[in-house]
């Protein structure tokens, strides 16, 4: 909306405004008339089974999601009281909260939910190629699938063990590695078909669940990678998103008191409320197997576990990636082979590598300057890693004994590339190209290092991402919080309406909306009508292709976390 507007207009606005205000805090006219009545006299015959919509225009709204929709939101919301007056917003894909170029990837829809989940091993995992379980199957059955490998008593959460793929009457393998490729849905390898011909080749000789899913809306990092160890959902294991409600109210990072991904320190009970697979499997064999992580940043810690934070827990592998290429770890929970930084060639070689692929030694990746790209956006970064891991893997012992020890790696460049140049460019692609070279590498070094039959690799993502050519409207969240503001913040203070925003979700500040007179409710209500036009910053124009879409509502729904047990039952969830 727009800000400097003539007084007469203004006024017709303000008038506008408060009969606006007037209906919001009532039902709507149509409502009024039309359902209120509906609902008064309830269907006579036994067959009529639909329940009635509510009356709120937004809840009708709300209640009018794909079911489908409604279970990925329910699993991945935090229930308790304290998250109850956030607000939980549904772009309407394929529009998405961020900016022309930096889509987001957050919510319940397909594209962002499909993700490969492959298994191989052989003498452990069939050899099927491509199994259709004929039922649901998340990245939460990743913890019981390998519990029933291991033939270890893991707690029933939300998971399934997908039994049909395990070979039966085999050992447990040496070795359990999982790699998590971020942003790796299969929109991003279906974009690039040949990009990828050592991931299809564990897939031909192992298998890739159809089908597979996050599991759980917002499809994004922390919550993701959390689902995999625990086997449970974000409305259980607590990892909710990026930014959490704390039990106290303030907003918290996942491992973290702030919402940086910079690596340390980290707190891995910060809103992890469960138990992982490596902690469970660590302690019931008095610590002999050996269980790591290697992540870019401190995002997928969930896939790992609390390490010696767990009482009779003890220090786990746990190498973050810094921005430099230097790894570190958070020493108070976790321990990092000194080997890790003491290779003898470091990343420079691998970018050095990245340089000289084009045939030229000029410093540049596809135009680039590499000295100031940053690794974690170059093939180096997957490149770097691998050779990290065979040297962790080497230095730790890991799959040399009886007991199986678990092995986590995360590849982030392709999120990180996917934010900076979208999906569909040249670098989405090389970088894709990247993690599959480093995957075939890995895969070479656990066959001589561990025995072809020794080991189950893992390959799986945390999401799918947003492609810019989809056509979505990117939900600008500075107008979006100065409409609010304008539309509802009538107290003269610094203080908002909406304390923090995500894409999915808007924290609401209750003692500022109290203050006003206004209502999570109020402020749904409002959000579910906003429009492209009203989302259009001031002074500028609405983009080409945009134009004759300005009276689009830019969200499926808008309402307050605390009415998802209602939408689940008029959904039909
Ligand atoms: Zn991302």
């Amino acid at each position: 909306m727009k800000r400097a507007v003539p007084i007469a207009t203004a006024l017709v606005l303000l008038a506008g405004a408060s009969v606006a205000v007037a209906v919001l805090r009532d039902a709507d006219p149509v409502a009024a008339g039309g359902d209120r009545a509906a609902q008064e006299d309830p269907p006579a015959s036994e067959e009529a089974e639909e329940e009635p919509l509510p009356a709120k225009a937004y809840l009708r709204k709300a209640c009018r999601l794909p079911e489908r929709w409604v279970s990925l939101i329910v699993r991945g919301w935090n229930p308790s009281p304290e998250r109850g007056p956030d607000l939980v917003i549904v772009p309407k894909p394929p529009n998405y909260v961020g900016s022309f170029i930096n889509t987001s990837h957050s919510g319940p829809y397909d594209f962002l939910q499909k993700v490969p989940l492959i298994f191989y091993g052989p003498g452990h995992i069939q050899e099927l190629s491509r199994f259709d379980p004929g039922r649901e199957v998340t990245l939460a059955d990743i913890a019981p699938t390998y519990a029933e490998m291991l033939g270890f008593d893991f707690p029933a959460r939300d998971g399934t063990s997908i039994s049909e793929i395990l070979e039966t009457s085999s050992a447990p393998p040496k070795l359990i590695v999982t790699v998590s490729i971020d942003g790796g849905g299969w929109n991003l390898l279906e974009r690039w078909p040949d990009e990828w011909p050592k991931i299809a080749q564990l897939i031909g000789e192992g298998v890739n669940i159809e089908g597979a899913v996050g599991g759980s809306s917002p499809s994004i990092t922390p919550a993701i990678h959390t689902n995999m160890s625990t086997g449970a959902w974000p409305a259980r294991h607590g990892v909710t998103a990026i930014a959490v409600r704390s039990r106290n109210g303030a907003i918290v990072g996942a491992f973290t008191k702030s919402t940086n991904d910079t690596g340390v320190p980290v707190n891995p009970t910060k809103t992890l409320k469960v138990t992982t697979i490596g902690d469970l499997w660590d302690k019931a064999n008095d610590n002999l197997p050996k269980v790591g992580l290697m992540a870019s940043g401190n995002y997928p810690l969930g896939m790992l576990g609390r390490g010696a934070q767990l009482h009779g827990g003890d220090k786990d592998v746990a190498a973050f990636l810094e921005e430099g290429g230097a790894w570190t770890t958070d020493p108070r929970f976790y321990s990092l082979p000194e080997e890790a930084n003491e290779q003898e060639f470091g990343p420079a070689s691998d970018l050095e590598d990245v340089d000289r692929a084009d045939g030229q030694a000029d410093g540049a990746w596809l135009g680039h300057d590499l000295a100031t790209t940053g690794l974690g956006n170059t093939p180096a970064a997957a490149a770097w890693e691998e050779r990290t891991a065979e040297t962790i893997l080497e230095a730790e012992d890991f799959g040399l004994d009886g007991t199986t020890d678990l092995f986590y790696l995360h590849f982030k460049s392709p999120d990180h590339v996917g934010h900076k140049w979208n999906m569909i460019s040249p670098e989405a692609r090389e970088v894709l190209a990247s993690v599959d070279t480093a995957i075939g590498r890995l895969r070479s070094w656990l066959d001589h290092n561990i025995g072809e039959e020794g080991y189950v690799l893992t390959i799986t993502a945390d999401h799918g991402q947003t492609p810019i050519e989809a056509g979505g409207w990117p939900v600008n969240r500075t107008e979006l919080l100065a409409d609010v503001q304008r539309r509802f913040d009538r107290v003269e203070d610094d203080l908002g309406i909406i304390q923090r925003t995500s894409a999915t979700s808007l924290f609401s500040n209750l003692r500022e909306m109290k203050a006003n007179g206004v209502t999570p409710e109020m402020v749904s209500s409002y959000l579910s009508r906003y429009t492209i036009g009203d989302n259009s910053p001031e002074g500028t124009e609405i983009p080409t292709g945009f134009k004759d879409r300005a009276a689009e509502p830019v969200f499926s729904a808008v309402f307050p976390g605390r009415k998802l047990p209602l939408i689940e039952q008029c959904s039909g969830a």
